[in-house]
């Protein structure tokens, strides 16, 4: 069995983002939030972070970039350690098999969506999470820096207006369900407050370093204890099965890790009790995952045999 020294870190990720640099087909942006719609394809940052805060990264890897669905991972770890295991009531744990905006699922099931990682289940969380709390999308926000060690993130505003002005799916998405009780905010409020979720701006450095307390099972940066080591386990279980949306079982094939993707061209994965990393390249398949990300993931698990395969 191969093993790596912390180490070997930088130049495998050196490695990778040369090999990247000379792979020239990216995919393309996002274009359906015309905010996204700029940003440059060539663009690629990588960025490993150790449980114990040490952070490695190559290219654009301290890069501000759109979060969006990557944020879907906070709300569920910050809605599970309130509620636990009855929010499984009102969103299931199955890969759904559709593009993470579908609605052809929810009626058949009435209206519990498939996963906490689709739209539409990241909406149920996001409104309980605002039950709880008033403010779903400040604690996350205030969670994000406090992991990152980064005061500095926030919403942009830009962005959360453009999705709102094109938001007429997960409108729909938001409304359905509330139709078979299983919203509970008024949908204007609830929107407002996932459109700002998914504005949250962050670099790889800052991601990577926000989700070590999947890697160190639980525990938060200051050393307190946000999720049970179960429920930890429950989050990178969901992120494998369901992460990727209607591709998940092909990023299981080639990354073998658990992992979150995002349309800004973001994804997160963990390797528990090792590290966790997070690459950003806004050029997307047409399933919404980042070309250049999947690659110097499939790329990091290979060279360095950390999986949890
Ligand atoms: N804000 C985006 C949306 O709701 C998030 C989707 C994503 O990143 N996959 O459509």
């Amino acid at each position: 069995m191969m093993t790596i020294m912390s180490s070997q870190f930088q130049p495998v990720l050196d490695r990778i983002a040369s090999e990247i640099a000379g792979t020239p087909a990216r995919g393309r942006p996002a274009d359906y939030i015309p905010a996204l719609a700029s940003r440059d394809p060539r663009s690629f940052g990588m960025a490993v972070a150790e449980p114990d805060g040490t952070v490695y990264g190559v290219g654009d890897w301290r890069e501000p970039f759109s979060t969006q669905s990557i944020t879907k991972v906070f709300t569920l770890a910050l809605d599970l350690a309130r509620e636990g295991a009855e929010l499984w009531e009102h969103v299931g744990r199955e890969p759904s098999g559709n593009p993470f905006n579908s609605l052809i699922q929810l009626e058949y099931e009435n209206g519990i969506p498939r996963n906490p990682f689709i739209n539409a289940g990241a909406l149920v969380v996001t409104d309980r999470l605002h039950s709880r709390t008033g403010d779903a999308a400040g604690e996350l926000l205030r969670f994000l820096q406090a992991e990152s060690d980064n005061p500095r993130l926030s919403f942009d505003a830009e962005v959360a207006a453009s999705e709102a002005r094109h938001g007429d799916r997960n409108a729909a998405l938001a409304h359905f369900m509330a139709s078979y009780g299983n919203i509970g905010n008024p949908v204007p409020e609830l929107l407002d407050q996932y459109f700002r979720q998914c504005s949250i701006t962050a670099s790889c450095a800052d991601l990577a370093l926000a989700t070590t307390f999947l890697a160190r099972h639980g525990i938060r940066a200051d050393g307190t204890r946000l999720l049970s080591r179960s429920q930890a386990k429950q989050v990178n279980a969901v992120m494998l099965t369901c992460g990727t949306y209607d591709a998940a079982g092909d990023f299981a094939y080639r990354v073998g890790l658990p992992g979150k993707s995002g349309v800004g061209g973001g994804i997160i994965a963990v390797v528990p009790g090792r590290c966790t990393l997070c690459v950003w390249s806004p050029g997307l398949d047409e399933r919404g995952n980042s070309v250049a990300g999947v690659a110097a993931l499939d790329r990091f698990t290979t060279l360095t045999g950390l999986s949890v395969f």
